[in-house]
């Protein structure tokens, strides 16, 4: 094993950049090449075809038959010029990937065995069955009755991946109900749209949409795919469960904004061609903050939209990464001690009439209804805190969230000073026409004023969760290997639901002859108070902030199982029930599937570790003791036994220090897989993942901690693993 390990270091370190050919066109001539697009459906279908599919879409409908038959005519022509010969439905199962089941597009013209054609109906565009019983559902359909239906969500273009035509799809059960991220987020981006024009329309009566737009961050990091084969814990759980810190790593922070390695520039030039060929603007490239790790973003978009392309550029990443020699890592924390992978997901929301609801505004209504906006979302957090923590907790993420650079497992939002400084003044503030607050340039409220905001204040404080960012907000706590849609389905229904409240509040006042300026004033300077305890502008790493966020009645919960709690409390079920986006019965055998995941996930680490150590680790150990012994013995045979206790000590030393090691290891193997078998016998999903994260998940830190200090001590040449410096800085 340990000859491997060699063997792939040095081959690592001979690789060569791979050439990238560029097209040999502008990006804008390629870019959307794959994708069925405006300009596709353009030059594909007949007007009359375009112009009602886009109606159907604006509406957020499904199509009919006759529509449906023109459009995958039109479709197919496009995908057999590009040289496809299969089409799938493009799927978000809730398991964090997405799954495609691909049929090829031919058909017998008559008989069995008669000539072959191309077909492709509007009836497979539309709607497909997959044989979908292994798919996770949470009891809503029993394996026995494995129908489930995929139905094409036209706001989605269609793309073709290599051979394959997909068309991204909704995932439901026989019976109706979400199986996957993607029928939820489009019910949530409905209620947000309801519910956030009727807020506008106080203030702009031309409102007739308002879109939610997502621009992910996705952080990731790219290993040597030789050292990779040699770890069965990267290979297995995409994490290493073992591995001592490098003498160096992120200390010197040199690795941030560096310049980006040559196998890796290769590597996001092919990533860039690819992600344009699809129609994914990205916009940034550059290291990030440890060795080995990297991030892109795209230039934001629609939200349902962007998440499909988060899926697709994972789904790129991963293959191209292939091609250069590496293998990627989505993982939330690949390697203890240094950063691990987020994904930011920066959210707002704005109306068909090109306003941005979270950009301070140039008008007085403008800044009113940015206010509105902003005061509303914090009370949503304020309340749900604990929701939104859920919607973006799981296995991975957990190793993350309080560690290294990542924001705390506790949801509180970050304003900014200037921010602050407002709302704190409108707190103040006897009546709206009150309002004074000194800046350089004053804008008036049309009920006071406030200073004009810069909109470049983005906060460096990378410690919380939510902050305000100077026209978004940037939800921090995102896995990188997270569905963003399971985020974004949580965070536009809160809001959504929060600012159906704020309408009927207003509304009330209004009725009781208040002036609308003053009506929402009132109503704003009543939530900035009660939504205080939300607002953290210190350092989230701190020991203070946990205590303090208690005593705020802010979600501590650590704990991934019963952090999913959260999701079927009454509240949440009257919430998710009241915006229309998920029933009780989904809610909960969402749930079901998120213990069930988290069970899995830890079992078969639990799983790795305990083959890792004792058919890897263990011999090695044993094997470099004997040498030891085997000196000390030699010692005894030379010198007298005086000379030979002095000279042979050091080596006594390391033979007891790796025999306690050894033997403290065995028994945390064989505790651990004991408490993994009694768990294995618990019935219910909850109570199984409560047992592994209380019972089983202990041992791994307890043995990774002996592990790492026998690899401090045991002779380099026999140890088995590619180390940390390995893995870390080879490229
Ligand atoms: P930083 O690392 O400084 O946070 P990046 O430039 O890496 O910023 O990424 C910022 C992301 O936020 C990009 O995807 C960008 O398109 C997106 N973004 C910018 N403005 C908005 C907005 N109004 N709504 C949603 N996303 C936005
Ligand atoms: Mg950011």
């Amino acid at each position: 094993m340990s000859k491997l390990r060699f063997k792939a270091v040095e081959e690592a370190y001979k690789k060569k950049a791979v050439t990238v050919a560029a097209p040999s066109a502008l990006t804008s001539d390629y870019y959307g090449k794959y994708v069925f697009n405006k300009a596709q459906m353009t030059k594909y279908l007949p007007k009359a075809t375009v112009k009602s599919l886009e109606a159907v879409i604006a509406r957020g409908e499904t199509l009919d038959l006759e529509l449906a038959n023109q459009v995958a005519a039109g479709m197919k022509t496009w995908a057999l010029e590009l040289g496809a010969t299969h089409y799938t439905h493009w799927f978000q199962p809730l398991t964090d990937t997405t799954a495609e089941k691909h049929d090829s597009f031919i058909e017998y013209t008559g008989e069995p065995g008669s000539p072959i054609i191309e077909e492709f109906s509007g009836k497979l565009l539309v709607q497909a069955e997959p044989d979908a019983s292994s798919f996770p559902s949470g009891g809503i359909r029993s394996t026995f009755e494995a129908r489930g239906y995929t139905a094409w969500d036209p706001s989605s273009p269609a793309f073709i991946m290599d051979d394959t035509l997909c068309i991204p799809t909704i995932f439901i059960s026989y019976t109706g109900e979400a199986l996957d991220y993607k029928a939820p987020l489009l019910k949530a981006l409905k209620a947000i749209d309801k519910a956030a024009v009727d807020v506008c329309r106080y203030f702009d009566k031309s409102v007739k949409k308002v879109y939610s737009y997502l621009g992910w961050e996705q952080e990731y990091f790219l290993i040597d795919d030789g050292l990779y084969a040699t770890r069965p814990d990267l290979m297995l759980t995409g994490r290493t469960l073992l591995g001592h810190d490098s003498a160096k790593d992120q200390q010197l922070e040199d690795h941030y904004f560096g310049s980006i390695p040559t196998r890796v520039q290769a590597y996001m030039k092919d990533i860039e061609f690819e992600a344009y060929k699809f129609g994914i603007p990205l916009k940034t490239r550059h290291n990030e903050v440890a060795p080995n790790q990297f991030e892109l973003a795209p230039i934001f978009g629609e939200t349902n939209l962007s998440v499909d392309q988060n899926l697709l550029i994972m789904s790129i990443l991963k293959k191209v990464a292939r091609r250069h020699g590496f293998r990627l890592l989505l993982h939330e924390k690949p390697f203890a001690g240094i950063n691990g992978s987020g994904k930011h997901n920066n959210w707002s929301l704005g109306t068909d009439t090109g306003v941005g609801l979270f950009t301070p505004g140039k008008t007085p209504e403008a800044n009113l209804q940015f206010i509105t906006f902003v005061v509303n979302t914090l009370v949503a957090i304020w309340k749900n805190n604990a929701l939104l923590k859920a919607s973006i907790m799981t296995a991975q993420n957990a190793h993350r969230l309080g560690a290294n650079e990542a924001p705390p497992a506790i949801v509180s939002v970050f304003l900014g000073e200037q921010l602050t400084e407002v709302l704190d003044t409108i707190e103040k503030s006897e009546r709206a026409s009150a309002i004074r607050i000194d800046g350089k340039k004053r804008l008036s409220l049309g009920i006071g004023s406030i200073p004009e905001m810069q909109l470049d204040n983005t906060d460096r404080n990378r410690t919380s969760p939510f902050a305000f960012t100077g026209n978004r907000f940037e939800f921090r706590a995102v896995g990188s290997s997270a569905n963003c849609g399971s985020g974004m389905i949580t965070l536009n229904t809160i809001v959504a639901a929060q600012l159906k409240k704020f309408k009927e509040a207003v509304d009330e006042k209004i009725r009781r002859g208040i002036k609308k300026e003053e009506a929402i004033f009132e109503v704003l300077k009543e939530y900035i108070k009660v939504s205080k305890n939300i607002r953290f502008e210190g350092n989230g790493y701190s020991e203070e902030w946990k205590k303090d966020a208690a005593e705020r009645n802010l979600d501590c919960e650590t704990s991934v199982p019963l952090i999913i709690d959260a999701n079927t409390t009454p509240d949440s079920i009257a919430l998710f029930e009241g915006t229309g986006v998920l029933t009780a019965k989904e809610l909960k055998s969402r749930n079901e599937v998120k213990w069930e995941i988290y069970t899995k996930k830890i079992q078969i680490e639990a799983r790795v570790l305990g083959d890792l150590v004792l058919n890897h680790i263990i011999p090695v150990a044993t094997k470099y003791q004997s040498s030891l012994l085997d000196n000390v013995y030699k010692l005894t045979q030379v010198y007298s036994k005086e000379k030979a206790d002095e000279l042979g000590a050091l080596d006594k030393g390391i033979i007891e220090e790796i025999a306690k090691r050894i033997s403290v290891i065995k028994n945390s193997v064989e505790s651990m897989v004991s408490a993994r078998k009694k768990a294995n016998r618990i019935d219910s999903e909850r109570g199984k993942a409560i047992e592994y994260h209380d019972k089983v998940l202990p041992f791994f830190d307890e043995i990774r901690y002996q592990v790492d200090k026998l690899e401090l001590i045991v002779d380099d040449e026999l140890w088995p693993l590619p180390k940390y410096r390995e893995l870390l800085f080879i490229r």
